[in-house]
């Protein structure tokens, strides 16, 4: 499979510019043994450093990428967050032109981070079909507690070998999944928000978007015979999420309330008890089981007007309360200019036949569960470390960990 993600570049229906960093994915079994045939085809010369974990370093021996430094790190422990980048910035040599990210989601986000501070060029060889965020130009970072995404650097090629990726553990692939089944519900709320305040979207991206999510809801019976086709699938369905973000030149596409989800699990707020830790994927894809319940709650309702209140500032005390001192300030920065406040009790009432409709366009929350439970991935709550008893408080807080507007936002406004 060949991703000429030129042809994305340029004027678009929208109205909009939409400029790409990344020129080629190649996904295909073995490729990462035509490396130099890659590089030189697009340019991209000058001294190299590979940046492995000891997993794909361990992976790839018999086709690592020729490069003048190599960087290895432990996997134990391991985050995209400001202690992993100051120690590859450390060891990164002054000359390096090129980094080449050899490894999972994690090492992509370091890569990246570090290409962009060092103002150098990124490569990206993804060992497992894990996340999408490996054609991103934002890395997912964790920054002294805080789940931020941060400038950084989009790859200009993507090299994914399948062979390896097919052979990563089962539950990398499975949390891939669960990161794109979360793009039915990002859709919805992105749809949503386009509808009430006439927030941007572009048809075409949105279009990418949706293609991917039904890809990989195709590619499961195939995921499940460990078919390298499927894996190609899954793998193209995350490269075309990051180069739909990259044409939005920001995560709207691809990440709604159940990546908020995902993402106050993640931080870990003062009131909120997690038990263990769980992939992202399996965060989104739960998450996406989660939100799509509580949609389909609140959409089941014809006349939503009886339970429609005016909007009303977030409760700081409350806010700063639950999410502790580590915490609070972030966010209440973050949520300083409430996009919700645009949106009027009536206006809401008026769309509402048409958010219904929205609702109802994506796959039920049944779905997402069979589906999940056919991959024998997490499909609920307590799955993913959080007990169930608390989905209220989730479903209350969540959206508050990024200023983005989402059904599960407006559910502010809806008393039901
Ligand atoms: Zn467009
Ligand atoms: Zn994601």
């Amino acid at each position: 499979m060949f991703v000429d993600s030129s042809v994305y570049s340029g004027r678009c229906s929208c109205g909009r510019e939409h400029r790409m960093v990344t020129k080629a994915a190649v996904i295909e079994s073995g490729c990462l043994f035509d490396f130099e045939k890659y590089m030189a085809r697009y340019q991209i010369t000058g001294k190299r450093c590979a940046l492995y974990g000891e997993h794909s370093y361990a992976a790839a021996a018999d086709r690592r990428p020729k490069a003048e430094q190599e960087i290895v790190l432990d996997p134990n422990g391991l985050h995209a967050d400001e202690n992993s980048t100051a120690k590859v910035l450390s060891l990164l040599e002054p000359d390096v032109e090129v980094i080449v990210a050899v490894g999972s989601g994690t090492i992509h986000d370091i890569a990246r981070f570090c290409a962009h501070e060092r103002g150098i060029r990124f490569v990206s060889c993804p060992t497992a079909a894990s996340v999408d965020g490996f054609c991103s130009t934002v890395a997912a970072m964790t920054w002294y507690g805080y789940k931020k995404t941060l400038p950084a650097v989009a790859p200009e090629i993507v090299i994914a070998d399948t062979e390896i990726i097919r052979k990563a553990p089962f539950e990398l692939v499975l949390s891939g999944i669960g990161d794109i089944m979360a793009k039915y519900t990002a859709r919805a709320d992105w749809e949503i928000a386009h509808l009430l305040t006439g927030e941007y979207l572009c048809v075409r991206i949105r279009d990418i978007m949706a293609d991917a999510a039904d890809t990989v809801l195709a590619s499961i019976p195939g995921i499940l015979a460990g078919e390298d086709a499927a894996y190609a699938d899954v793998t193209y369905a995350l490269v075309m999420s990051g180069i739909a973000m990259q044409m939005m030149g920001n995560s709207r596409p691809a990440s709604g309330a159940e990546h908020h989800i995902s993402h106050m699990i993640e931080m870990g707020p003062e009131r909120f008890d997690v038990r263990f830790p769980a992939l992202h994927g399996e965060k989104t894809g739960v998450g996406s089981v989660v939100a799509a319940r509580e949609y389909e709650r609140l959409t089941a309702v014809e006349d939503i007007t009886p339970y429609l209140t005016d909007y009303t500032p977030i409760d700081e005390a409350d806010v700063s309360a639950f999410f502790g001192e580590k915490l609070a300030d972030a966010i209440l920065t973050e949520n300083k200019e409430d996009c919700l406040r645009p949106v009027t009790k009536e206006v809401l009432g008026d769309t509402w036949p048409e958010i219904r409709r929205i609702i109802a366009s994506i796959p039920s929350a049944e779905t997402f569960c069979g589906l999940l439970e056919k991959l024998g991935a997490k499909r609920t709550l307590e799955d993913i470390g959080v007990a169930s008893a608390d989905t209220g408080t989730l479903l209350k807080y969540s959206p508050l960990v990024r200023n983005r507007l989402t059904l599960m936002r407006i559910r502010r406004m809806i008393k039901l």
